[in-house]
């Protein structure tokens, strides 16, 4: 069985940046997933085990729920999401899986920075700017970066230089720019 919440493709879609994409049970909020597993398998339904995608947007409560169905109906359930939002911060979804998973891995499909360092932190562009406020959920297209909002994976240093690649760019035709233009001093990392 797979649960998926806000996907790019859509509601009730897993889609892949590949373009595969599958169908999937929307995991909306309010959706009680135990119950929901429950009661496919009480109609005779059978489930092999559980995949949730994009889990960092689940409720919390939805995420012991998940943890239930590990203990109750003894299904393995494979989360998969990331882990902070575009301001550093854990989402709630992902906070509650970190305390409650009984394995946690990174994925060794590891998504570069522009400079090559390894990317670890996800950063919002509204209009193609790196923004750092606004609300934690904002669904946006990896490769429509121009309007509204965009997402792109940058280093640590790079994110806490507001450094895009787009920045970046900008930053290395400006002969009067210095490529730290964009730094705020934030003092102790
Ligand atoms: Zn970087």
């Amino acid at each position: 069985m797979i649960f998926t919440r806000d996907d790019r493709a859509g509601e009730g879609k897993l889609s892949s940046r590949l373009g595969l994409v599958t169908e999937a049970v929307e995991a909306g909020p309010g959706r009680d997933l135990y119950g929901y597993v429950v009661e496919q398998l009480s109609r005779g339904g059978k489930v092999d085990y559980v995949i949730v995608d994009e889990a960092q947007f689940l409720a919390p409560e939805q995420v012991d729920q998940l943890a239930r169905i590990v203990d109750d109906l003894n299904l393995d359930v494979f989360a998969f999401g990331i882990t902070t939002d575009f301001r550093t911060r854990l989402f709630p979804g992902s906070q509650r899986l970190i305390e409650l998973a009984d394995r946690l891995a990174t994925l060794q499909v590891e998504a570069m920075c522009w400079c090559g360092a390894r990317a670890t932190h996800n950063a919002r562009t509204v209009g193609g700017e790196m923004v750092i406020e606004g609300e934690q959920v904002v669904v946006g297209d990896v490769h429509r970066p121009a309007e509204d909002v965009g997402y792109e994976v940058l280093c640590r240093r790079h994110h806490r230089k507001r450094m895009t690649s787009a920045a970046a760019r900008a930053a290395a035709l400006s002969p009067d720019v210095l490529p730290v233009g964009a730094e705020v001093d934030e003092g102790a990392a």
